[in-house]
């Protein structure tokens, strides 16, 4: 099979010093909303390549990604400086598991990310899947400052579709923004205050009934054992 596709830059847009989203026309094979593509150029003579999560929905075009670029990131450093027409080389075949698929059935989904991490949960939530198999969605999105709140113009317009069955919650660790929670998600569940903000109760472990027997109990510490791993990361 061909290794890499050859794709091209359709539009790079700076929302920060550091965050950028790429809009890339190619054709890789059809993917699941939450998977990734693999990403490259050529450095050097050697592919340099990267996985980074979707934004678009699989039947938009072109392709979207948002990415945060570090300073010495071999891959992120050159491709903030694409323009309109460049070449970027992906894998012809998207993958990964952070897809509805993957997840049981339930009452509530919760999406709870992180900087660049709410790039997938966005793909997501332009489909169908979350809007049929949960009563309420929670879309959570934590920042350090206010200004890499983005996407904002998305979360509106899915507010604006979804109504009452959508909640979007937004937190900043570094700087008090009015509408959005101060400080780090963890603390914010133990102590309640999310589940406040989103107006949303978690599901109970105790309800047993037959019809709800897949539904996931909501662990609060098992979640915020994987949330702590993520902010060691
Ligand atoms: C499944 C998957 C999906 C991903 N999706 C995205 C995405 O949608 N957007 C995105 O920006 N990145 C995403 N990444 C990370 C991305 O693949 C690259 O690692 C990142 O862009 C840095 O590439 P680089 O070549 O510039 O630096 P690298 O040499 O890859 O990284 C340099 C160092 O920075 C660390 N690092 C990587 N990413 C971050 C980060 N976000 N914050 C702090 N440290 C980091 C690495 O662990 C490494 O130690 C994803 C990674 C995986 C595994």
């Amino acid at each position: 099979m061909q290794k890499w596709v050859e794709g091209t830059v359709v539009n790079q847009k700076r929302w920060t010093q550091t965050l950028f989203t790429l809009q890339v026309e190619a054709e890789v094979a059809r993917f699941e909303a939450g998977q990734f593509a693999k990403l490259a150029l050529a450095v050097e003579g050697e592919m340099v390549a990267r996985p980074y999560s979707f934004v678009n929905a699989p039947n938009e075009r072109p392709h979207e990604f948002y990415y945060v670029t570090l300073p010495d990131g071999p891959l992120t450093q050159r491709l903030c400086k694409l323009q309109a027409g460049d070449a970027v080389y992906l894998a012809p075949r998207p993958a990964g598991f952070l897809a509805l698929s993957e997840i049981p059935d339930g009452e509530n989904l919760w999406l709870i990310s992180t900087g660049t991490g709410v790039g997938p949960f966005l793909s997501i939530l332009k489909t169908e899947g979350p809007w049929q198999r949960f009563r309420q969605v929670v879309l959570v999105h934590a920042v350090r400052h206010a200004e890499e709140l983005t996407y904002r113009d998305s979360v509106s317009r899915l507010l604006g579709e979804h109504g009452e069955q959508m909640r979007m919650v937004s937190f900043v660790s570094r700087e008090s923004k009015p509408g959005a929670l101060y400080g780090r998600i963890p603390l914010a569940i133990e102590e309640g205050r999310l589940e406040a903000a989103a107006g949303v109760n978690r599901a109970r472990s105790t309800d047993a009934s037959p019809s709800r027997s897949r539904r996931v109990a909501w662990r609060p510490r098992r979640a915020l054992r994987c949330l702590r791993r993520l902010h060691r990361l």
